[in-house]
């Protein structure tokens, strides 16, 4: 995007032609030459807009005011459980427009931001420059331009017995590979970036990971995504350019794509780097910023939608069969209401539980979040497992959407119709099933839940050893006594 049309107060959108600002992006084999005209990159940067799009459409929930000038309401320093609350519901009105199957939209890392700017003086300095100061730029930069940034941060699984610098062959991370007065020059690789073909800028760190030796790796920076030396290599697509959206309601109509990030000697000025060869500070990056706690509200958020839409499919799909009068169906189909109901309470409930920082930051309640982060890949699985139980036969059955156009669509019309749906409303509802639970899109979805946000038996395992259980303590030694 070119930042220059932006001004303050004015609405922006991603552009198509601003994917041919000459980032190196490679799909299905080959380097791009204007990855403006790929069809699959368009129409998903059409529901990424959907973040600049509701700032339009819903100014009044989605924008606020400060200083004279008008912010997305993501930028907004939270203050309050309400301030809370507004932005949580803000995340979620734009995960509804990709039925909350876009994870890494806009508003991921523009959640932190607020937070990040006012934690940056644990970054400090070193003799080229100072990194707090960077960093206050980078989120006033990021606030007045709305630019979309993506950002990698887990390193190549290479192999994951040794630390960084004990591996000795293939990239298992990103090191300096030069110093100058100027800069630094980084070479190595980021294991997936999601939709970073179609985002402004990057923003890479690391996990909190890093073992003393790792110095090398210890770094964190941003920088353009058409930067020389940098390649964006994407997975395989889904999508079934030989069927239409009627086939393949999900698949064809958006793919968040993931990449594979290379970097060969590509240039950091100084004035981007945030740590440089600092281990300390490179396993505090994340959440001494409050990037994680605040990005995990938005995380979560976005989660509830996309398990509140596959429960409303399964749903669907019972009463539309005839099978929800079944009790085990509506145990089946309980199991998913009360999991969501779960999930909408852990919301709330990090957001009632909040704390103001020592920065006067209000952040939500980790262990809420964590908790829906813990449990929300199985119960995912388990609404995706749900629709297929119902779906049964019925989902292999669904003749191509071109056959109800041809010389059989009327005995189509006539034999797939039932007084609960019409021929079209079930292959259309069939599809979508198996679109959601079966085809590659939907298993990549069912990955995304399972690890986009670390390790889940690692979550679990934390959580446990975080969780506030003074009064069970204090009755369990009353009882015991
Ligand atoms: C669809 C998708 C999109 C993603 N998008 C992004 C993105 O945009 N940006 C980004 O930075 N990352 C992204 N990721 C990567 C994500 O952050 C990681 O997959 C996640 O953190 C898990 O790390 P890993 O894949 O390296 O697995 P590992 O951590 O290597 O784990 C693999 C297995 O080994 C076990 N294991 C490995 N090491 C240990 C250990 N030390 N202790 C105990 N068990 C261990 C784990 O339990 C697990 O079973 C994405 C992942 C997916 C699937």
């Amino acid at each position: 995007m070119n930042t220059e049309k932006l001004k303050l107060g004015e609405f922006s959108m991603l552009l198509a032609s601003d994917l041919d600002d000459g980032r190196s992006v490679y799909l299905n084999g080959k380097k791009l030459d204007s990855p403006s005209k790929e069809p699959i990159f368009i129409k998903t940067l059409s529901y990424v807009n959907a973040y600049y799009r509701l700032q339009q459409t819903h100014p009044e929930t989605h924008m606020y005011a400060e200083d004279g000038q008008q912010y997305d309401i993501v930028f907004k320093t939270p203050h309050t459980i309400q301030d809370l609350t507004a932005k949580r519901c803000v995340y979620q009105d734009i995960a509804i427009q990709s039925y909350g199957m876009l994870g890494r939209t806009p508003d991921f890392i523009d959640s932190g931001i607020p937070a990040f700017a006012a934690h940056t003086k644990f970054l400090g300095c070193n003799k080229y420059a100072n990194f707090s100061s960077n960093a206050d730029s980078y989120c006033a930069r990021i606030k007045q331009s709305d630019v979309f940034v993506s950002h990698a941060l887990q390193n190549p699984q290479i192999d994951r017995s040794k630390e960084l610098h004990e591996v000795t062959k293939g990239a298992t991370g990103m090191k300096a590979s030069k110093v100058t007065n100027e800069g630094i020059y980084v070479s190595g690789a980021k294991m997936v970036n999601t939709l970073a073909p179609l985002s402004n800028e990057l923003l890479i760190f690391n996990t909190p990971t890093l073992a003393p030796g790792d110095e090398d790796y210890a770094l964190a920076f941003w920088l353009p995504i058409n930067s020389d030396g940098l390649s964006i290599i994407c997975r395989k697509p889904f999508n079934r350019p030989d069927h239409s959206e009627f086939d393949y309601p999900l698949s064809n109509a958006f793919d968040e794509i993931d990449a594979y990030i290379i970097f060969e000697d590509v240039f950091i000025p100084w004035s981007d780097v945030f740590v440089f060869q600092d281990v300390e500070k490179s396993n505090q990056f994340f959440t001494e910023s409050g990037l994680f706690q605040h990005t995990t509200l938005q995380d979560q958020a976005r989660g509830s939608v996309k398990l509140e839409f596959v429960t409303s499919l399964a749903i669907e799909l019972a009463q539309r069969l005839g099978v929800d009068k079944y009790l085990n169906v509506q145990e089946m189909l309980g199991n998913l209401t009360a999991n969501l109901e779960l999930v909408r309470g852990a919301l709330v409930n990090s957001e009632l539980t909040g704390s103001m920082d020592d920065r006067g930051v209000f952040g939500p309640n980790l262990q809420p979040l964590l908790a829906i982060r813990a449990q929300l890949p199985k119960m995912y699985e388990l609404a995706l497992t749900t629709i297929q139980k119902l779906g049964a036969g019925s989902m292999m059955g669904v003749p191509d959407g071109r056959d109800f156009d041809g010389k059989l669509g009327h005995v189509l019309d006539e034999m797939m119709s039932s007084t609960l749906m019409s021929a079209e409303y079930r292959a259309k509802l069939l599809n979508l099933s198996w679109d959601v639970s079966g085809e590659s899109f939907g298993q990549r979805q069912l990955m995304y839940e399972y690890y986009h946000g670390g390790d889940p038996v690692r979550i679990r395992a934390q959580h446990y050893h975080s969780e506030d259980l003074h009064i069970g303590d204090a009755m369990l030694k009353r009882i015991l006594k």
